[in-house]
């Protein structure tokens, strides 16, 4: 109804959902209306019209997303849903705008930061009662735009819509994706930080999540010692997503810390379990949901390196690679923990919630290896050093640690007396260079893979089609893979969409071999080995 700013004549297919914008009616509104770079104090939301874009054209859609907020095949395709999905129009309801986050980037309080980029629609009531919160990314500037231009380019944007999807499918708690949108604009961008910017193509990311709400918004209200702007905050976030955390009505700060620190430590473990590696877990990408948020310079473990990064900003200290993610987890909660503090008064609980995330962390994580190795139950100590075992194999030669999983298995107690290359051959088709393989490396390898056997003919009661599907349904064939990603970056570059098309299929079916077209389950092909896009990223986006 409402064209940017103007009303127009027609209708649009969002104006029969329910916007209810809880974040503009119960959290304080910055009283600037101007829409220029600044820092804004005592608020957490700014009114902002998204700038419009020349030329929008819908280029690819989510329909489980799409139905889950209650539109259908016949509101995506309409030329005003591509409108809107820009911000070039407004349906009913929609009232647009921004937060206010800090951060602490790589380890340091980076101060004010906030959606530069994101521009929220409003927030609506699905049929199920759920509240969903639609967020454009790349709508335009904002009040926390800082110098930069609230831009966003087609690869990043790609690699964030095909990303989150990929990971809801994988099991993995995530923010979502509706729509990417192509604006018809060029963006001007410096991909390999050289000086050498160039233009690119612009595109838009609508994404959806019950709330974007990140540890940064309750860390700028402690920098800013605003205690009554913190405690709103509190309030707001156990009323209006209590119930998603698990809490009860008149639970406080404290059982919101700790619900936190349990999200935070189950989604961290499911990054390990797919071998995800975020890449930016500054604080201002860590969602209070625990979702997985802000798909930017991530990357997949093709060979098993838990010293591996995809962001080659971090190449020299790797903060957070991959190995490294539940610790980082753990220093992004004790930042959370510093910024509520005022609100509790002790420190005791808060640093409990923290021990507590360590121990979850743990069992939740044995547990998930039990899981990808079939076993029927976990022994603490022996099994520890089975996983240990098992993953310092995968570093004795390149192991491509998806394959890998999927491949072990193939091996069945009646492998116990099987030659040793009959036993390796199974394993085999995970290696990235069977050839350069050394004795020494051989026997390792397969003192691991027979103490694992042994293993598994300790639980003769678990029955093996058991064993076995236990394991692929914990072990994915397919996972989002970098390559994979910028084959269909190049393709929708040159104007081909059908990749993408074909990539919405499959991440729809990760664990279910015969589903996965052939050319998305192969192991990272060597041209792919160094290959910008392919191996790391920079964070140019
Ligand atoms: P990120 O590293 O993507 O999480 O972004 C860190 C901060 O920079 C956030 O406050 C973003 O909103 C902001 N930012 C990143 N790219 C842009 C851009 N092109 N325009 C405006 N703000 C941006
Ligand atoms: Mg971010």
């Amino acid at each position: 109804m409402i064209k940017n700013g103007h009303t127009t004549a027609m209708g649009t297919p969002f104006d029969k959902l329910r916007f209810d914008n809880s974040m503009l009616r119960e959290l304080p509104i910055d009283p600037i209306a101007e829409n220029r770079s600044r820092q804004v104090r005592g608020a957490f939301v700014s009114r902002v019209a998204p700038t419009p874009v020349n030329a929008p054209r819908l280029v690819a859609y989510a329909a489980d997303v799409a139905s889950n907020l209650g539109l259908d095949e016949a509101d995506m395709t309409q030329s005003e849903t591509a409108e809107i999905l820009s911000g070039v129009r407004l349906a009913e309801g929609m009232d647009p705008f921004s937060t206010c986050y800090g951060g602490h980037q790589f380890g340091h309080w980076a101060g004010q930061l906030g959606d530069g980029r994101a521009i929220s629609l409003g927030e609506l009531i699905n049929a199920d009662g759920q509240r969903r919160e639609l967020q454009l990314k790349g709508a335009g500037p904002t009040p926390y735009s800082r110098s930069a231009d609230g831009r966003a380019v087609l690869r990043s944007s790609i690699r964030e819509f095909l990303c989150s999807e990929a990971m809801h499918h994988l099991g993995i708690p995530t923010t979502r994706a509706l729509s990417l949108v192509t604006t018809g604009d060029t963006v001007m961008r410096d991909m390999f930080y050289d000086g050498r910017p160039e233009p690119e193509i612009g595109a838009i990311v609508c994404r959806v999540a019950p709330s974007f709400l990140r540890f940064g918004h309750y860390e700028i209200a402690a920098a800013q010692r605003d205690l009554k702007l913190l405690k709103t905050l509190v309030d707001y976030t156990i009323k209006h997503h209590g119930s998603e955390l698990g809490l009860r009505p008149k639970d406080g700060p404290i059982e919101l810390f700790r619900s936190v620190c349990l999200r935070t430590a189950e989604t961290i473990v499911e990054w390990m379990r797919v071998g995800f590696v975020h890449g930016v877990m500054n604080t201002d990408n860590m969602s209070i949901l625990g979702h997985t948020i802000d798909y930017g310079p991530y990357g997949w473990l093709d060979d098993y390196d838990p010293s591996w990064t995809p962001n080659t900003t971090d190449s020299q200290h790797r903060r957070y690679r991959f190995g490294a993610q539940p610790q980082i987890g753990h220093w992004n909660l004790a930042q959370l923990a510093n910024a509520l503090l005022p609100l509790v008064g002790r420190a005791d609980p808060l640093q409990l919630a923290l021990d507590e995330y360590r121990s979850v962390f743990q069992g939740q994580y044995q547990d998930m290896m039990r899981r990808k190795l079939g076993l029927a139950d976990y022994k603490a100590s022996a099994d520890d050093d089975l996983v240990q075992a098992v993953c310092a194999s995968m570093s004795l030669t390149e192991t491509d640690m998806t394959l890998f999983f999927r491949c072990l298995a193939h091996l069945s107690p009646g492998h116990a007396d099987d030659s040793d290359e009959a036993i390796l051959a199974v394993v085999t088709p995970a290696f990235y260079t069977p050839d350069t393989i050394t004795d020494s490396i051989r026997t390792q390898f397969v003192d691991v893979l027979r103490t694992y056997l042994h293993r598994l003919g300790q639980q003769a009661e678990f029955a093996e089609q058991q064993r076995i599907d236990l394991m692929n349904a914990n072990n994915p064939v397919f996972v989002f893979r970098n390559y994979i990603a910028q084959q269909a970056i190049e393709s929708a570059t040159d104007g081909d969409f059908t990749e993408i098309s074909r990539l919405l299929e499959t991440i729809k079916t990760p664990y279910d071999d015969p589903l996965v077209p052939a050319d998305h389950k192969g192991k990272r092909p060597d041209w792919a080995r160094d290959r910008p896009g392919c191996s790391t990223l920079s964070c140019s986006s």
